[in-house]
């Protein structure tokens, strides 16, 4: 079954970064480090099946978050909204519904940063963009700064595409992180500071350090060639979505 009514559906709501990607996902043959903080580990990442019984494809949602701001601040921009889960889940759901009208007899599971799936390989799985040398999911236009929920289906939809893209291997980002967490072609969670922010329990003093370099732990998406500005902004609270601009590293590429 073709998504096509299902798209034209999700623009109607404002979301314009939807696709399909297979529920017989591909398991990566090299993986790379995975994060301590990611709900799932090994083939959990990879199966659907395990949350929904007779899984046939996943719906994957953008949902761009970029916000400009020239206050500096030491929150990450992503816990500058309400809580982003409860946004997203609301237009899951919207989704859902709509599935479950076009195709009555359909079982549905949302997930939205809640599930053991690796929701970049499925965004990128959908075609939506690619993984960067910073292992941050990359949409061409909105960049790193994308929330991604899923809607795990019953229903046969034909898979989209991935991308052939991929980002410009331009090293940017190995020579910016404040932790110095690339080694070779590999990334060390121990040092990253997302990961340092969000562990539980005391940091050692190498950890601390770390923390204090710089104020905003965005940096390794910030110095990223695909950083977008958003020039009309309405908040993901509202039905509008942002027209943005396109950012090359070298410079400023306009994006109508
Ligand atoms: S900074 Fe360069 S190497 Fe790093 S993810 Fe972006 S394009 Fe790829």
């Amino acid at each position: 079954m073709d998504s096509d009514r299902l798209k034209d559906y999700a623009r109607s709501l404002g979301l314009d970064c939807l696709g399909i990607a297979s529920s017989e996902l591909a398991i990566p043959t090299k993986e790379k480090k995975i994060c301590p903080l990611a709900a799932g580990q090994g083939i959990d990442r990879y199966t659907p099946q395990t949350l929904l019984e007779n899984c046939r494809a996943v719906i994957v949602v953008l949902f761009p978050y970029y916000v400009p701001t020239e206050v500096p601040s030491n929150l990450s921009m992503y816990t500058q909204s309400i809580d982003y889960h409860l946004i997203i889940q609301n237009y899951l759901k919207l989704l859902q519904y709509f599935m479950e009208q076009e195709y009555p007899q359909s079982n549905h599971y949302l997930c939205a940063d809640t599930s053991p799936l690796c929701d970049r390989y499925l965004a990128h799985q959908a075609g939506l963009g690619f993984i960067g040398d910073n292992n941050c999911f990359i949409h061409p236009i909105y960049g790193s700064y994308c929330f991604i929920g899923s809607v795990l289906t019953t229903v046969p939809l034909v898979p989209d595409t991935p991308l052939t893209k991929e980002c410009f291997h331009c090293g940017a980002c190995h020579k910016n992180c404040p932790g110095s967490c690339f080694i070779n072609s590999n990334y060390d969670y121990e040092y990253c500071k997302s990961y340092l922010t969000q562990k539980k329990g005391d940091l050692t003093p190498p950890e601390i350090a770390i923390i204090k370099k710089l104020l905003s732990f965005s940096v390794v998406m910030n110095v990223s060639a695909f950083v977008p500005i958003i020039n009309i902004f309405q908040s993901l609270q509202s039905q509008n979505f942002a027209k943005i601009e396109f950012c090359n590293y070298n410079g400023w590429i306009s994006f109508h």
